[in-house]
This record gives structure tokens, C-alpha cells and sequence, in this order.
């Protein structure tokens, strides 16, 4: 077995502390990854604090993984030591649906394997993320990393990259196409970066009116500051496309108004409680709401190539492992530029 060093939550309400945990000895097909920075997803602080329910305790969050593999299993063609590799969201799936044939892993009819908070397909490992020193993955959900990017940079690629690339792919945004994103975090702001980079005209809609110029640097061609009915106003019936990643509660109905003849608000972001949506706001210029859950293994690559290929990666602040708490409390005041990555060596 390999001994690991991590941080995890014991319970929902107390902070994340150290824990030593083992992973499985590399099987043939397994890659060990040493990793050497992972993301803070607000997922994470979702789930180590059971907002979602079902929460699986000590858990050791992150899903947002990057490092170099240090074995790979005598069958595993894709990766060899020294490489840079990363882990996403999902470990496993069944492989043999439908859903698994195409791609599109996450949507397994049996279910993905998360990278953490759930239990491995033998029924019997809790599966622990990325906020630890070692993980082992089956080759089929390791993905490969170019050594043109800055690495701490790309980590939140694995997540709030992949989450943002794949619905604006799906609702085929391109160039002229008037998208709005909702929320500049971790995930609004790669949302920001890739519409751009697909030529599409990108309006932020956000609630911190500190948040404008930043909007702008990552190239963001108009700011709308969502408590100011006056401006709202002006962009009612606007949109082709809402990328709506807001983590917090709300209504639907203010970004619904926004949306032209056939506009999609595309939700990634899950807060805790459900959101009302008005019927009239859906039947009103035939709108719709579609959802969408990160993006399957081949698309994952994809745009990792597609980020390497345009010099694409994460505006990032870097902190130890030993930070984790206070990153959280900043995350839930809305003060995250615009995605912590943790350095490992910090745990090592
Ligand atoms: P984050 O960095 O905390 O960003 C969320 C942003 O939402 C905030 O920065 C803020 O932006 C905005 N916001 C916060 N409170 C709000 C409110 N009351 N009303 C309107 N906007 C508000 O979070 P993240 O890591 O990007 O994750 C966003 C959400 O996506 C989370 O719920 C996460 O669990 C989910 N997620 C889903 C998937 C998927 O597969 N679908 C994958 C990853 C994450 P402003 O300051 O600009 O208002
Ligand atoms: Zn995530
Ligand atoms: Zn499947």
C-alpha cells in the first residue's frame, strides 16, 4: 500500500485537518501520480460541509489534480514515469453503456466514480481526493499534461476548465454568439476566457462591483452588475447563451429575463437549495434552462490540448495546504482571484 498525506474533513461543521491515509498498490492498468498542486473547486467546500447531503466522513476533497506519475502498471500505454499527468472529477465509471462508449463518462447510467466522497466500484474503498500527497487511477481516467503550460496554472483546467468548455462547445458558441456569464469565480472566469478565445461577444454578470476591471483584463467586452435594476434593464432579451456558475442560493428569474428568442441559461453552478423558475420566464421567447456536468474524458483532453495549443490557463493564487480553511472562508465571501491552487510541497 502507499502512504499518503493529506487534509480532510472529519465532520461537517469543524475545519479540515491532517490525515494519513494509504492508496492501493498500482495494478496494471493504474498510474501513481505524485501530485503537486490541486485546486480549490467550490465543490469541495460544498461537500466537506454535506451541503449536498450524503457526505462521506474523513473526506479529503479535491478533484482539480496535476503532478507526474511516478509508476505506471506494466499494461498502461499512455503514460511512463516522469510524465505530467492530471486527475479531473471522475475516477471510474462501468465503461460499457452507452453514455460510457461515447465519452460522456460523467453521464453513466451506472453512475461516475467521483474522485472523492463516494465509494470505489469494488464496494468497499471510500475514494479520497486530490488534497494529499499520491493518488493511483486507472490509466483510461488519468489525462496528459503539456510542459508548455505553467502546471500550477493548469490544475483548475481538471474542473472548472472542463465544466465551462464542454456546455459552451455543446450550445455551440462562436464568434458573434451574446454570452453572458454569471458569477466571476473559479469557474465564471475560465467561462470568460474560453467564450472569448470561441470569438464569441462575453457580458459579465456579476454582484461584486470590485470585480469590473478584472472582468475586463480577461477580456470581457461588458460588465453588468447584477443588483443594479437599471442596468439589468438595458439587456433584457439579450442573450443567446447565460453560463449561470453562481454557487450561492438565488432565483433563476433575473438571469431567465436576459435571455433572447431560443436563449439557454446553461447551469453548472449547485447551490444548496433549489431554484424557482417561472414558468412565463421559460414560455417568454421560448427560452430554455439546460444543465451540465463537467465533460467526459475525451473532451477533458481536448481542451487540454485546446489550452496548450492558446496559451489558455487559470488565474491562480497559490497557497499550502495548511491554508485550506482560510481559503474557504474567502471563497464564501465571494474573494477568490480566481482560483486557489494548493502547493503540495507544503504537505511533504
Ligand atoms: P466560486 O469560485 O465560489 O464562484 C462562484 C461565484 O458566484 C462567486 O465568485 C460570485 O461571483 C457568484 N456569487 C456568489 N454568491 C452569489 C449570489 N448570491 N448571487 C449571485 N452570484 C453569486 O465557485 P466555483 O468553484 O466557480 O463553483 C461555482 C459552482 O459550480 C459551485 O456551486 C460548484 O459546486 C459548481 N460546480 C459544478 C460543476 C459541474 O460539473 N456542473 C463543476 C464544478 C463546480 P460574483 O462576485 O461575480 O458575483
Ligand atoms: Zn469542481
Ligand atoms: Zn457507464
Amino acid at each position: 500500500m502507499i502512504e499518503t498525506k493529506a487534509y480532510a474533513a472529519y465532520t461537517p461543521t469543524t475545519p479540515l485537518a491532517p490525515f494519513d491515509f494509504e492508496r492501493r498498490e498500482v495494478g496494471p492498468h493504474d498510474v501513481q501520480v505524485e501530485i503537486l498542486y490541486c485546486g480549490v473547486c467550490h465543490s469541495d467546500l460544498h461537500q466537506s460541509r454535506d451541503e449536498w447531503g450524503g457526505s462521506i466522513y474523513p473526506m479529503v476533497p479535491g478533484h482539480e489534480i496535476v503532478g507526474k506519475v511516478v509508476k505506471a502498471g506494466e499494461h498502461v500505454k499512455k503514460f511512463k514515469a516522469g510524465d505530467l499527468a492530471g486527475v479531473g472529477v471522475m475516477v471510474d465509471s462501468c465503461r460499457v453503456c452507452d453514455h460510457c462508449r461515447q465519452s460522456l463518462e460523467q453521464y453513466c447510467v451506472e453512475g461516475m466514480t467521483g474522485t472523492y466522497n463516494t465509494m470505489e466500484r469494488d464496494g468497499k474503498t471510500v475514494a479520497q481526493g486530490g488534497y494529499s500527497t499520491q493518488i493511483v487511477v486507472d490509466e483510461r481516467y488519468v489525462l496528459s499534461i503539456s510542459p508548455k503550460l505553467d502546471l500550477k496554472a493548469v490544475a483548475p483546467l481538471l474542473c472548472a476548465g472542463i465544466t465551462t468548455y464542454s456546455p459552451l462547445r455543446y450550445v455551440n458558441v462562436t464568434k458573434g454568439t451574446r454570452v453572458a456569464v454569471a458569477g466571476l469565480g473559479g469557474l465564471g472566469h475560465m467561462a470568460v476566457k474560453f467564450a472569448v478565445s470561441f470569438g464569441a461577444e462575453v457580458t459579465m454578470l456579476s454582484t461584486s462591483p470590485s470585480k469590473e476591471a478584472d472582468a475586463k483584463k480577461l477580456g470581457a467586452h461588458k460588465f453588468v452588475l447584477t443588483s443594479d435594476k437599471e442596468q439589468l434593464k438595458k439587456y433584457e432579451g439579450y442573450f443567446d447563451v447565460i453560463i449561470n456558475t453562481v454557487a450561492a442560493n438565488h432565483s433563476y428569474e433575473t438571469y431567465l429575463n436576459l435571455l433572447a428568442l431560443n436563449g439557454k441559461m446553461v447551469v453548472v453552478g449547485i447551490p444548496p437549495k433549489a431554484s424557482e423558475v417561472p414558468a412565463g420566464k421559460l414560455l417568454d421567447n421560448r427560452r430554455s434552462i439546460i444543465g451540465s456536468m463537467i465533460g467526459g474524458m475525451k473532451e477533458t483532453q481536448e481542451m487540454l490540448d485546446y489550452c496548450a495549443e492558446h496559451n489558455i490557463v487559470s488565474d491562480i493564487e497559490v497557497i499550502k495546504m495548511q491554508d485550506i480553511n482560510e481559503a474557504y472562508g474567502r471563497m464564501l465571501k465571494n474573494d477568490v482571484k480566481y482560483r486557489f491552487v494548493i502547493d503540495l510541497a507544503s504537505l511533504k
